[in-house]
């Protein structure tokens, strides 16, 4: 029996593992693929503190992991698939067979959301790509259309100047969620065409795809766009399926917590992309991995 498993090492679940091993509690990591998260598909971060000129997401997730492993904790790449409840302890449930623990952190993070248009699914590796960091040198001198108007359409459509001939930016509004200095750096870039107000309608092309039918919401007219890659960032969804019915979630399936990190069941703890919340970045996504290990460490004091 261990006093905690922590599922996920992103930025959320890799501070938890740092705090939980400052407390020398018998600690379990389980991550499904490789440690650093879904920041990993951004290529840099500007706004994590301490680093004004930006870092390298590749190398910051580096650090965290190296601090995680210099206190003696180890990352296990496993799929968590189930929690279950045994008496006043967790068996967690996963490929490589099951783990039993007073507490649990579910630190699981969130993947890319599907648009949801015609062609989406059928060019997903062949144009169709959510991640500009791993696909972007794919598309050099080509035009690639990039689709959102938060933090990762914006990022990912600057670094895709790095390779595309054009890169189109199409928004639904003609407001951006996105930091406003992403924005303005997008805007000064000459390689970026904004097409707001504006909809996808159809991604389109023979074996590969070709291009993109979008909808203007005010004029209603649709155009299309010749283009050789899409890039889709319309927000995320958590990685929660494995404990729909065990804990409270949200009607998106984000985890409900309270202040503390504390989930629906005496024990659990959530933190990062997988919570239910206002704010959705590394930073905070941090400061709550170490509240979930602080009051987990607190839970165990109890027991
Ligand atoms: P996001 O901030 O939720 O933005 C999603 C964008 O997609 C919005 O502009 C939204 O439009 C648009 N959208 C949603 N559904 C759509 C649809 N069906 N059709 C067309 N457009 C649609 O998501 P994100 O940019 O993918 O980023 C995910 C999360 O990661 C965010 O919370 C972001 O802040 C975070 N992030 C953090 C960092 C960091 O920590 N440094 C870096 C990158 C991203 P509306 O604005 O009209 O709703």
């Amino acid at each position: 029996m261990h006093d905690l498993i922590i599922i996920g090492a992103g930025p959320a679940g890799l501070t938890a593992a740092l705090y939980a091993g400052r407390f020398k509690l018998d600690t379990l990591v389980f991550e499904k693929m490789s440690a650093g998260g879904q920041i990993l598909l951004s290529p840099e971060i500007e706004n994590y503190p301490g680093f004004p000129e930006g870092i390298s997401t590749f190398e910051l997730m580096n650090k965290f992991k190296q601090q995680v492993e210099g206190l003696g904790l180890k990352i296990d790449d496993q799929e968590v698939l189930e929690i279950a409840e045994q008496g006043g302890s967790y068996q967690v449930r996963t490929q490589a067979g099951n783990f039993e623990a007073r507490s649990v952190v579910v630190a699981s993070g969130a993947q890319a959301k599907r648009l949801g248009v015609k062609g989406e699914d059928k060019f997903i590796g062949r144009g169709v790509s959510y991640c500009g960091t791993c696909d972007g040198p794919l598309f050099k001198d080509r035009n690639v259309v990039v689709i959102g108007g938060g933090d990762r359409a914006v990022e990912d459509a600057l670094f895709l100047t790095g390779y595309a001939r054009t890169v189109y930016l199409v928004h639904r509004r003609d407001a951006f969620r996105a930091a406003q200095v992403l924005v303005i750096k997008a805007q000064k870039n000459p390689k970026i065409k904004f097409v707001l107000d504006s909809v996808v309608e159809e991604i389109e092309g023979e074996s590969k795809v070709g291009s993109v039918r979008v909808k203007n919401v005010k004029s209603q007219q649709s155009s299309k766009i010749s283009c050789q890659g899409v890039f889709i960032f319309v927000g995320i969804a958590p990685n929660t399926g494995f404990v729909k019915n065990l804990l409270e979630t949200d009607e998106f399936g984000f985890i409900i917590t309270d202040q503390a990190m504390r989930a629906s069941k005496d024990g659990i703890f959530a933190c990062g992309d997988c919570v239910s919340k206002s704010l959705y970045q590394v930073v905070n996504a941090c400061g709550e991995g170490a509240v979930a290990v602080d009051s987990a460490h607190k839970y165990l004091l109890k027991l």
